[in-house]
């Protein structure tokens, strides 16, 4: 399992991390930033725990995201 937290507060609404995992990322039409899909928000930070085969393509956007605000933590 991994964990995928995403710090939506600073996000710039670049696309990359759509364009590396797009099933598990969008972006929303209200605000232009990205959304974690079915992420779990607590204080404006968005987490999910997925199964490891998500693992390549979040990677991916992680490295991808201009201003870093992905983690990805190991279960
Ligand atoms: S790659 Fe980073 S800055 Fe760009 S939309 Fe995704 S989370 Fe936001």
């Amino acid at each position: 399992m991994i964990k995928i937290v995403h710090h939506r507060n600073k996000c710039i609404g670049c696309n990359a991390c759509v364009e590396a995992a797009p099933k598990r990322w969008g972006i929303s039409r209200r605000d232009g930033k990205a959304v974690l899909v079915n992420g779990i928000e607590k204080k404006g930070i968005y987490t999910i725990d997925l199964q490891d085969w998500e693992l390549e393509e979040n990677l991916k956007a992680k490295q991808n995201c201009p201003v870093k605000i992905i983690e990805i933590i190991k279960l």
